[in-house]
């Protein structure tokens, strides 16, 4: 997070999106200090899809200088209200939904940040056209390897046994600059047993990823040394992931409402 003063939640009226985002504030920040963390340890990314243009201006406004986007389409409509704010940097805007290849292009053009890299065809494939657009080092495109730690069919990410050498082969190609791990977690509400046992399992995907970035990051391999970051926790586990070591949340329902439309993650 920024080092602003953030607004209580008091100031704000319930129903906007400035104070929904002040609640979701003191979440991470009531999280962090829980875990014995600093508040500012853990990032919010805000999670647009199916927002309008306007609402994520909105968010923008309330000090949001991270969001995320799950489909090219969006991501490509929404890039020209968000431009200024990201070529002067004060904006950074992830691809967190699944990429087909032949979208690369877009999302090179509208996003600074890739965070669902799953295999290394589409990790070459991206390399390859960083390097003849010239983005290579400082200006390599910031990429996080997915893994799906449940290993639900329905959910997309590497399998977490492939995930080490899926980030160190990443890791060592000119085009991207492998900044850290990605997962979804397991759905609380679809867990069945005891009360708690839930919760164990989606702590326990979380604790898999960390796994993963510490063994990376330990390696010492070529270009892993700026995988630090663990995207993981939304609205429902926020609280969870910060407890495993999330260094990114990505919060959607509690900052905009419940979505009208439905989308698949
Ligand atoms: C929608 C989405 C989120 C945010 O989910 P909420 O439950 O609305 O907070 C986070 N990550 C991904 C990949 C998503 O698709």
């Amino acid at each position: 997070m920024s080092d602003h003063p953030q607004p209580t939640p008091a100031q704000h009226s319930p129903g906007t999106v400035a104070g929904r985002l002040a609640v979701v504030r003191e979440r991470i920040a009531t999280a962090a200090d829980a875990a014995g963390r600093r508040p500012d340890e853990v990032r919010l990314l805000v999670a647009t899809k199916t927002q309008t243009a306007d609402a994520v201006l909105e968010a923008l406004a309330a000090g949001v200088d991270l969001i995320g986007e799950n489909r090219v389409q969006e991501l490509v409509a929404k890039a020209p209200a968000v431009a200024d704010r990201v070529a002067d940097g004060a904006l950074q805007v992830h691809m967190i939904g699944h990429l087909q290849r032949n979208k690369i292009n877009q999302v090179l053009a509208t996003a600074t940040g890739l965070e669902t890299l799953d295999s290394l065809e589409l990790a070459r494939a991206i390399s390859d056209r960083c390097v003849r657009d010239d983005r290579t080092g400082d200006r390599a495109l910031d990429v996080m390897v997915q893994v799906n730690v449940t290993g639900e069919e329905s959910k997309s990410g590497i399998e977490p046994q492939d995930a080490a050498a899926l980030a160190t082969a990443v890791a060592a190609l000119p085009g991207l600059r492998l900044t850290g791990f990605m997962t979804i977690g397991a759905r609380l509400t679809a867990a069945e047993g005891p009360a708690g046992e839930a919760e164990q399992t989606v702590r326990a995907g979380f604790a898999r990823l960390r796994a993963i970035r510490d063994e990376v990051l330990a390696s010492g391999a070529p270009g892993t040394a700026s995988a630090t970051e663990l995207s993981m926790g939304m609205t429902g586990d926020l609280e969870l992931a910060i407890a495993e070591g999330a260094t990114i949340v990505r919060v959607g329902t509690a900052v905009f409402g419940p979505r009208v439309t439905a989308t698949t993650l």
